[in-house]
């Protein structure tokens, strides 16, 4: 895969439910890690998504990021060497806060990962690490199993307020009838319950998750 271009799964300008303030998030196609229960199986396999260029993706988000930027899929550091040149590219322009989420731990990532790897994460100011295990559901602060941990990599968000409790969902209805919900799940088997729900009253679209 070209490191110009990234596999997008989906993507949304203004979340307030995955990381600090209202953040532009991006959902990278494909992850190697494959875990049962995951809540996004669509986006495990690396067939599939949309090749967005690097250039035009970070325009985008420089042009409509409110306060930051959010990766997730999927699994972001599958494509590290993309995500990292959006990260420069996006930095270069505007100093936004960056976190990404990742399947993989922050030591296995500092020992294992290789230099693109490294290198996205010397990018971010927050990650969270680990797959969401549906058998060790919490509901933490933007992640949504207890083996998930939330690091701070730089001193940007030294005073997170509040409590460690999860940020909440966010649902939405298009005008095009398509229902989506954002964040992390508040029950395991969330997303298979909400998108039957939803199918029901929206007969001809199943519901979409976006997850953490
Ligand atoms: S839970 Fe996370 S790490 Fe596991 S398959 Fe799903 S996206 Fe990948």
């Amino acid at each position: 895969m070209s490191a110009s271009v990234v596999m997008v799964a989906d993507t949304h300008p203004a979340c307030e439910v995955l990381g600090p303030g209202v953040r532009y998030c991006v959902w990278v196609q494909g992850c190697p890690l494959r875990c049962g229960g995951c809540v996004s199986p669509e986006w495990i396999p690396f067939e599939g998504g949309t090749a967005v260029p690097v250039a035009d993706l970070a325009d985008e988000i420089v042009r409509t990021a409110a306060d930051g930027l959010t990766l997730s899929g999927g699994e972001p550091f599958a494509q590290a060497q993309a995500l990292a040149e959006l990260v420069t590219r996006v930095r270069a322009r505007r100093d936004l806060s960056v976190m990404s989420y990742s399947g993989h731990t922050l030591e296995w990532l500092r020992r294992h990962g290789d230099e693109h790897q490294r290198r996205l994460l010397s990018l971010l100011d927050l990650l969270v690490d680990g797959p969401y295990v549906a058998g060790r559901h919490a509901a933490l602060r933007w992640r949504g199993s207890a083996n998930q941990r939330l690091h701070r990599l730089t001193d940007r968000h030294r005073d997170l307020p509040g409590p460690d409790e999860s940020a909440g969902l966010r649902i939405e209805i298009t005008p095009d009838r398509r229902v989506h919900w954002l964040g992390v799940p508040p029950v395991p088997g969330f997303g298979p319950a909400f998108s039957r729900a939803f199918s029901r009253v929206f007969s001809e679209r199943p519901a979409e998750g976006r997850r953490e």
